[in-house]
């Protein structure tokens, strides 16, 4: 993920009352279908296990760096596909891609696409990138800039947060299909031509009529200090659903952390999702330790992440899906 430089600072001073005025969603279906449970009440649905959560983290981060080519990258690409076949996805593809970066490699890389109620014509799309970035170019030191970044919240937070509720999905099935991306190369990097590669090909390969509703992009969510502000772009091509996230979010007690205020314009795995025509949403924390000191360094480790951010996120998500989306 990149903040625009300029927008991000001077944008995070305002605040937005943006979200009150929006419509409600509709209870019924707009083809006069059975009505969807109502979204204002809560919904009947499987707890968020964060301490399950918490070890999908810790798991990705002990499989080591997970970017193109490195072992931890087999190994964890593996480990995902075994383990939707595991919670019973009604598919589980592999989509496979090579992608010649700026230096000349060509890397070979592959997002994971798992779906659930494949047959319900209403759905939602969950979105994490599964990589790591090759080297922690924001680290304080020199040696630091040469090491891996460990992705405990930049990657592993938002697989973890999805793999838990996808946990569930077949077992207690929520009013809504839901289909799961897991991008590689969003953080390749280091420039923006070599970053965000899978959710690139995957808004240039679209399944043939896919129109999920709209899409739910997670990342970097296990920050120990919560502060999800609203993403510019999400809030201009979904306000709808930006309305439903941060206003369940208050609902629910979690208002500290989703506040309504805007987190300016962020380039991250959305931006791709939106130009193909999918109202994508990004849930994101930006800043990550004191002054930012973790993102994209040698400390973004499980120790520096939080179980409890991954709970309150992960209770909102699920919330959002079992009340229908
Ligand atoms: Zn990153």
């Amino acid at each position: 993920m990149i903040p625009l430089p300029g927008v991000y600072r001077s944008a995070r001073l305002l605040a937005l009352p943006l979200l009150l005025l929006l419509p409600a969603p509709a209870c019924a279906d707009a083809r006069g279908g059975p009505s969807r449970p109502d979204p204002s009440r809560p919904a009947d649905r499987p707890a968020f296990n964060a301490d399950r959560a918490w070890a999908y983290l810790t798991d990705q981060v002990a499989f080591g760096p997970r970017y193109a080519g490195a072992p931890g990258h087999a190994r964890q690409l593996r480990w995902m596909t075994d383990f939707f076949a595991s919670v019973h996805a009604d598919s589980v593809r592999v989509q496979p891609f090579t992608h010649v970066a700026g230096d000349g490699k060509t890397l070979r890389m592959s997002n994971v696409f798992a779906r659930f109620q494949a047959d319900n014509p209403e759905r939602i799309l969950l979105v994490a990138h599964w990589d790591t970035r090759v080297f922690a170019d924001r680290a304080s030191d020199a040696r630091g800039r040469r090491l891996p970044v460990p992705g405990a919240n930049d990657g592993a937070s938002g697989v973890a947060l999805i793999m838990e509720i996808a946990q569930g999905l077949n077992a207690a099935p929520p009013p809504v299909g839901v289909d799961v991306l897991l991008t590689d190369g969003e953080d390749y990097g280091p420039g923006e031509g070599d970053m965000y590669l899978g959710s690139r090909w995957f808004a240039d390969h679209l399944p043939a009529g896919y129109r999920p509703r709209y899409a739910l992009v997670l990342d970097m969510v296990a920050d120990p200090d919560a502060r999800f502000e609203v993403e510019e772009r999400s809030r201009r091509a979904a306000p709808e659903a930006v309305a439903r996230v941060w206003d369940l979010a208050r609902e629910m007690g979690y208002g500290d952390a989703f506040p309504t205020t805007s987190a300016g314009e962020i380039d991250d795995d959305h931006v791709p999702l939106i130009r193909a025509g999918i109202p994508a949403v990004e849930i994101i924390d930006l800043d990550f330790g004191p002054g930012n000191a973790y993102w994209h360094s040698p400390d973004d480790l499980p120790r520096n992440a939080s179980r409890e951010t991954l709970r309150t996120v992960g209770e909102v998500v699920a919330e959002l899906i079992y009340r229908g989306g």
